[in-house]
């Protein structure tokens, strides 16, 4: 009996803290560059590979990180912009704006 209680005891909260993980993990998924939202908005991954002369928009130091509608402090954060997906820090779109 004490075993079995030991068990539960163990194994409920463990549970929950499984759960948890999952959930933290279940987030949005990248956005994928091919998408027709992200070509619309020329969406880059790395803003450092947008061809500067073909896209005169983009301007250097202009990243996904530092712009208004970046939701996140990781490498990774959520657009609403394009679907709620997440999208890199170190990527740009044309939609970029700067971060008040
Ligand atoms: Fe990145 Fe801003 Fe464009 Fe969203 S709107 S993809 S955060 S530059």
């Amino acid at each position: 009996m004490t075993n079995r209680r030991q068990f539960i005891m163990t194994i409920v909260p463990a549970a929950a803290v499984l759960s948890g993980v999952t959930c933290a993990h279940a987030q949005a998924a990248k956005v994928d560059e091919k998408v027709p939202a992200a070509v619309g908005l020329l969406y880059k991954h790395d803003g450092t590979k947008v061809d500067a002369k073909k896209y005169p928009q983009y301007k250097a130091g202009n990243i996904c990180g530092n712009c208004q509608f970046y939701q996140g402090k990781e490498a990774w954060g959520v657009c609403p912009l394009l679907g709620g997906k997440q999208v890199a820090a170190k990527g740009w779109c044309t939609a970029w704006a700067k971060k008040a």
